[in-house]
């Protein structure tokens, strides 16, 4: 077994409702050297659509709801260390980028013993409409299915409120960081550097040549 969580490494989490902009967000991360973009929605959907996980996945997601915890964390940590084992995480210097998961408290209790949570980022978007919006035009350039229902949209947006949010009042208020989510991509992730370059573990980290 791989030996990525022998100690726990820093992560960051992005949280946000569907069509908040995480996705957005964790990419523009992931290609800055030293930071992985693990996305969580993105891992369940290169599974192959045949295999009992797979077809897990369509059920819950085609639905707007979250795919069981047991399935969920175990396809998290597997996927992890996957990408461990391939030297495409370097767990020893990247921070992981956390998007799509924890989902829930339970989760997020659950990761908290893998991997050190240094911060997490609140991108904010109280207008359900705009959110709403932001779903169906991805829907139809990215091909998601569970972006084109209305009645998925609603209930993915439902499904924010009373199982993700919560995690809000899970983690120590000061490593939230409130992010207005209406705001341009550029300004967002400006905000979300600006934070990562004040934390003890990066300034310890930015003297060291590797
Ligand atoms: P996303 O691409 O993050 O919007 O995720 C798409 C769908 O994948 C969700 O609606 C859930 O059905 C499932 N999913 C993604 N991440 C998780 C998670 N951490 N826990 C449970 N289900 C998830």
């Amino acid at each position: 077994m791989s030996k990525v969580f022998e100690t726990k490494r820093p992560a960051i989490i992005l949280l946000g409702a569907p069509g908040s902009g995480k996705g957005t967000q964790g990419k523009i991360l992931g290609k800055i050297p030293r930071f992985f973009h693990c996305e969580c929605g993105n891992v369940f959907r290169s599974l192959d659509t045949r295999t009992p996980l797979g077809q897990k996945f369509v059920e819950y997601s085609s639905r707007g709801e979250l795919v069981p915890d047991e399935l969920t964390v175990e396809l998290w940590k597997t996927q992890v260390a996957n990408w461990s084992d391939m030297h495409l995480y370097k767990a020893d210097i990247d921070y992981l980028v956390l998007d799509g998961i924890p989902r829930n408290v339970a989760q997020a209790q659950y990761m908290g013993n893998f991997v050190q949570i240094e911060q997490v980022f609140h991108l904010s978007c109280p207008n359900r409409a705009e959110l709403a919006r932001r779903m169906r035009k991805r829907a139809l350039k990215d091909n998601r299915i569970d972006d084109a229902n209305e009645v998925v949209i609603q209930r993915r947006i439902a499904t924010y409120e009373e199982e993700t949010k919560p995690i809000l009042d899970f983690f120590p208020s000061e490593i939230i960081c409130e992010i207005d989510a209406t705001k341009p991509p550029v300004q967002v992730i400006n905000q979300i550097t600006s934070v990562i370059l004040q934390l003890p573990s990066y300034k310890e980290s930015e003297g060291r040549i590797i």
